[in-house]
């Protein structure tokens, strides 16, 4: 059996480790969720997306039509001068400016049509980006709603452990309490280490025979290197 102080120390370490496991976890979940939240503002996104797209179109069809009124526009103001033109030269010419005005009409009557065909599929990815979201998101939300529930689970097991610590603590040996407490809040490890061998279970460094014997011997021991508290285990009594 190991000494009454490291049987006291390592309940009380032990609950200490789980309380640093439980707030590494509440500092964790919030983050996990931050990533859920961007995933479903992504999906949704694709729906704003295919609008954007399909409004650029559309502003791309109305210049589309302005262009060809102006164009019309043109013909008639020329249709008009060419009656009233007396040479033949300038009304050929002017027969030829309408000529080439209705050709670019033509053009731009094409693009009018494809542009249609594009603002079709335009709502045909509108619907779909929307029927979308729903199966896409229904599972992310899951998670998140799971994460909600463990995130309060996790704040309770806190609290419960929280309020178990002063017994604990209190059961403690008061010599070795505040170096313990020192060695926790500076560390990562656990504070209190079994040897391993004749190496320190913390920084694995060869330990002193003195201090060997003073850990064989059950008394409060520190490791020479690290100054973790270290102990015998069991098995090597
Ligand atoms: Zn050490």
């Amino acid at each position: 059996m190991s000494a009454y102080w490291v049987q006291n120390l390592l309940k009380l370490q032990d609950l200490d480790m789980e309380i640093r496991n439980l707030k590494l976890r509440l500092t964790m979940i919030p983050k996990e969720a931050e990533k859920l939240q961007q995933e479903i503002a992504k999906i949704e996104g694709k729906v704003k997306i295919a609008k954007e797209k399909k409004a650029a179109h559309d502003r791309e069809l109305k210049q589309t039509e302005a262009e060809i009124a102006e164009l019309n526009d043109k013909i008639g103001k020329l249709q008009t001068q060419s009656a009233l033109v007396k040479k033949n030269t300038e009304y050929q010419a002017m027969l030829g400016s309408i000529a080439m005005l209705k050709n670019s009409i033509s053009d731009l009557e094409s693009k009018q049509l494809e542009l249609m065909d594009t603002l079709a599929a335009d709502d045909q990815a509108i619907r779909q980006a929307i029927s979308d979201v729903k199966p896409e998101t229904a599972g992310l939300r899951e998670e998140l709603k799971e994460l909600a529930e463990l995130f309060s689970d996790v704040k309770k097991r806190g609290r419960e452990l929280l309020t178990q610590r002063p017994d604990l603590r209190s059961m403690v040996d008061s010599e070795i309490l505040p170096r313990y407490e020192q060695i926790l809040q500076k560390n990562t490890t656990p504070p209190l280490v079994p040897v391993e061998i004749d190496k320190c279970g913390n920084c694995h460094l060869r330990l002193t025979p003195q201090t060997l014997n003073s850990a064989r011997a059950g008394a409060i021991t520190f490791c020479d290197n690290c100054m973790h508290i270290i102990y015998m285990p069991d098995e090597q009594d």
